[in-house]
């Protein structure tokens, strides 16, 4: 059975990995605050994420992993930003929801198999703080409800914090400071505000206390509704995110899910991503210097970025840069060539055991060893150029063992690239780039005319018209300046078919 080492932020070593159930491998990672566009140090997060989520399809099979990644639609930023515009929250919301999905899929990013919205699931929200009510780890106060982090002893252990630092470290306002037993306790429900806001039986006697949910317990109430139940329990096996997120989200997500599901773990592992950064700083919202997934779009083809992001360990900071881009660039220009050679060859029934060499050069190793995407890399480039000199010499020699190597290279580029989730289009499509549909046409048009010309020119030579011969030729001069001005690129192929790629 193939392993997997993943490397879990709460014992901060790499063990190896094995799901509760192998038929139900289970997955959640904390989706975006849904207010504006996706910076790409957000997209990094969700790359990761989605490439351990193809890993452990891979392993364990498409449908037995199930990825929760929640849309948070509820939240003092979309409250205030809802208000600036003067329009519902839901307006915002469903905008920034329906973008961050677009261009997480521009970056190949399989969707997940549930992505539960907050305001969806303020019911769960409310029957798990009665609970910790119920059960002494949380109190109200002033029309707040807190969880008491002195009720769990192992608060603190997922980040390394002490009850004791924290109280040092506290940066919490003075009023809110006086509604709390401890500095650190943490907000599960606070008062309305916008007009946003439910009804809850929070207040004293089981009154209503109007009011929405703090951020860590959407995650805790959605990750249960999605990925728990009675068969399985309540532990989920792999929780994801940035760094950024393993305090205060994560250790206050796990206090209150073990405490209010009676777990002794709330996920068995943590992986966390470290930062994107611009410069010497992080990206991000906070400090302005951040590039969003939607603008780069514009410019780069969604795999190009993809690469960029999966040029370093998931576990080291990546330094973003135009230049990134640009090698990402040149490593998919050359690898969709070769794989255009080799596609273009006719495949006949291929026997993909036989040739020991390829077999054996075993990419998911990589992958399996923590996520190394960057020591894969290294060996995916060595293979597509070994395909390449082996193409080469298939042209020269032309003999069904070079072609059924040539097969077994193929094979194992685009299995292993699924797995990266690249090279997912068509060679031809790459090298078109957006192209419109109307220069699509125009060349197609050329391209057929230019091989009816050719031919005639030939016939013209055989039948020794010299005028004629000259006539085509001229005409087939004018053809190759028409599409050299477009800045389109002609390639023939031994079959005798032409293809056209932008130059
Ligand atoms: P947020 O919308 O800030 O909650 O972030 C969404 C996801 O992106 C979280 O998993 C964050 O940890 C992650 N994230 C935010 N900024 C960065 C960054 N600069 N580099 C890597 N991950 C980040
Ligand atoms: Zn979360």
């Amino acid at each position: 059975m193939t392993q997997l080492t993943l490397y879990n932020s709460l014992t901060r070593r790499k063990e190896p990995f094995t799901p509760q159930d192998p038929k139900r491998v289970t997955m959640y990672n904390c989706g975006p605050t849904v207010y504006s566009y996706a910076h790409i140090g957000n997209a990094r997060a969700a790359v990761v994420a989605d490439v351990l989520f193809r890993v452990l399809r891979h392993i364990y099979g498409d449908e037995h992993v199930i990825y929760a990644r929640n849309i948070t639609d509820v939240d003092d930023k979309i409250i205030a930003s809802a208000k600036e515009l003067g329009v519902p929250i839901s307006e915002i919301t469903q905008k920034y929801a329906r973008i961050y999905n677009e261009d997480l899929a521009a970056l190949g990013c399989l969707a997940p198999t549930h992505q539960p919205k907050a305001t969806e699931h303020i019911g769960n929200m409310i029957a798990m703080i009665e609970t910790l009510i119920e059960d002494g780890f949380a109190y109200a106060s002033d029309g707040h409800v807190f969880f008491d982090v002195s009720k769990y002893d192992d608060y603190g252990k997922l980040s390394g914090n002490t009850l004791e630092q924290l109280r040092g470290g506290d940066r919490v306002g003075e009023g809110e400071t006086a509604r709390k037993k401890n500095p650190a306790d943490f907000v599960l429900w606070k008062p309305e505000a916008g007009g946003v806001g439910w009804d809850a039986p929070f207040g004293p006697e089981g009154s209503n206390m109007k009011g929405r949910p703090g951020w860590h317990i959407e995650c805790s109430s959605m990750a249960k509704a999605t990925l728990c139940d009675d068969d399985y329990g309540n532990t989920i096996d792999i929780h994801c995110g940035g760094v950024d997120l393993k305090f205060p989200h994560h250790e206050n997500e796990k206090a209150q899910s073990c405490c209010a599901n009676g777990t002794e773990k709330f996920a068995n592992f943590w992986v966390h991503n470290e930062f994107l950064n611009m410069g010497s700083e992080k990206m991000s919202k906070s400090l302005g210097n951040v590039t969003l997934v939607h603008d780069l779009l514009k410019k780069w083809d969604g795999e190009v970025i993809r690469l960029a992001l999966l040029k370093a360990h998931y576990r080291s900071e990546l330094n973003w840069s135009e230049d990134l881009l640009r090698e990402s660039k040149k490593n998919l220009d050359d690898w969709y060539t070769i794989l255009g050679k080799i596609g273009g060859l006719k495949s006949d029934s291929i026997n993909f055991i036989g040739n020991e060499e390829i077999e054996s050069l075993k990419f998911d190793k990589h992958l399996l060893d923590d996520l190394s995407i960057n020591d894969g890399l290294s060996q995916f480039s060595a293979t597509v150029n070994a395909a390449n000199v082996a193409f080469q010499k298939y042209i020269k020699s032309k003999t069904d063992d070079a072609s059924t190597t040539l097969h077994l290279f193929r094979h194992w580029i685009t299995t292993n690239a699924n797995l990266l989730g690249l090279l997912q289009k068509d060679p031809e499509e790459w090298f078109r780039g957006n192209t419109s549909a109307g220069d699509e046409a125009k060349i197609t048009a050329l391209i057929d005319e230019r091989k009816t010309v050719k031919a005639a020119a030939l016939a013209a030579k055989a039948a020794g018209d010299k005028a004629e011969m000259g006539k085509q030729f001229s005409r087939s001069d004018e053809i190759r300046d028409e599409i050299a001005a477009m800045g389109i690129v002609l390639e023939d192929h031994p079959d005798g078919t032409t293809t056209w790629r932008k130059g």
